[in-house]
């Protein structure tokens, strides 16, 4: 059976968008793909808030992870964690054989400009790693504030933001925040299928990616750099998700950026307060994701089970995320969900559970 996705990725997608994938195929080399591509980039410069360079990978967002962390150093990274996406990005970066230390608070709080300072401060380091909207917790960390310090007071630190979950539902101002590198999948969202990466790269950090000696050749930005200016990719693009995306980006900004976000704020207070008056919210009340809910398991109930029912009735949330598993679940309220659909899923939830 059908089931309409309340989990954080893959998103519910629209079937004008599933429709959008299915145009007949083009060649990457040839004036239809690069007029796709010109089109379709500074839709995303526009959502972004940027004048400076946006890649699109045919990969999953992990692929960029990993590809920015080895463009951004010659020296050490910091990784801030705060949860599962954070986390990993410091094994990616460790992995690589990249020097790097990490900040970590417990799960479900945020990391500050002034840890970031004082782990900065001790010297040494030319670029931080950041989650900027924790989907294992439902936190948003901030990033404005944090970014505003590094580039006030450590100018050659690199700032890589993971926006996985919260690019193209939360604003987020690339170049007026100072950010270096900015990375999403568009399977969460951006409402796609999965399959296609957007990544935003500051004229810093392309600079920066060529002092770094093997900083790998798929993803590298001097690759990328090579086609740019002829709106085509070094290999070969995802094409038909390049095909949705555009018709997406252009429901996108015709929703309106401001509209959109303000969407996904109302969807996350009425999901918050539904937690607080049936459940409980994990995360710091100061810092609660506008995408993704994250709701503390007070009543005992089997998610498993409540998962399976909400299954037979064409719906699908989230259990909790690693040891947070049957502590926690959590619904997603971003990409193209409305209101309405989170009010028809509290109710089915209310229902099953007769609360
Ligand atoms: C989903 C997610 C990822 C992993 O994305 P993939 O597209 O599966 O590689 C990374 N970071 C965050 C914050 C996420 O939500």
């Amino acid at each position: 059976m059908y089931k309409k996705l309340f989990i954080p990725g893959p998103t519910h997608v629209r079937d004008k968008i599933l429709q959008a994938q299915t145009a007949p195929m083009i060649g990457h080399r040839s004036k239809e793909y690069s007029d796709l591509q010109a089109e379709v980039t500074p839709k995303l410069q526009q959502m972004l808030y940027t004048q400076q360079r946006v890649y699109l990978y045919a990969s999953s967002s992990t692929g960029v992870m990993e590809a920015s962390v080895r463009q951004a150093s010659t020296k050490k990274i910091l990784n801030t964690v705060c949860g599962a996406f954070s986390k990993r990005w410091g094994q990616i970066t460790a992995a690589n054989g990249i020097p790097c230390d990490k900040i970590e608070v417990p799960m479900g709080q945020a990391i500050t400009p002034e840890m970031v300072d004082e782990a900065l401060s001790k010297g040494g380091y030319d670029a931080v790693t950041i989650v900027m909207n924790e989907t294992s917790t439902g936190l948003m960390n901030p990033v404005k504030e944090i970014a505003a310090l590094v580039r006030e007071k450590y100018p050659d630190v690199l700032i890589l933001v993971d926006a996985v979950s919260c690019m193209a539902g939360a604003k987020i101002e690339f170049d007026a925040w100072g950010l270096d590198v900015c990375l999403a999948g568009v399977q969460k969202c951006f409402a796609l299928p999965a399959g296609l990466a957007v990544c935003a790269v500051s004229d810093r950090a392309r600079e920066r990616a060529l002092q770094v000696p093997n900083h790998g050749y798929y993803f590298a930005y001097e690759q990328m750099d090579k086609k740019y200016e002829k709106h085509q990719t070094p290999a070969t693009p995802a094409i038909s998700l390049l095909q949705a995306l555009n018709v997406q980006m252009s429901d996108i900004l015709a929703e309106g950026l401001e509209n959109r976000w303000e969407r996904h704020e109302e969807m996350a207070a009425y999901i918050q307060n539904w937690a607080r008056k049936y459940f409980a919210l994990y995360s710091d009340e100061n810092y609660l994701s506008p995408t993704v809910t994250n709701v503390e398991n007070t009543r005992g109930i089997s998610v498993a089970d409540l998962n399976k029912e909400l299954g037979q009735r064409g719906a699908m949330i989230s259990n909790g995320y690693g040891d947070l598993k049957e502590k926690c679940f959590r619904i997603a309220h971003m990409g193209d969900l409305t209101l309405d659909d989170l009010k028809w899923l509290t109710g089915l939830i209310e229902d099953i559970l007769g609360l």
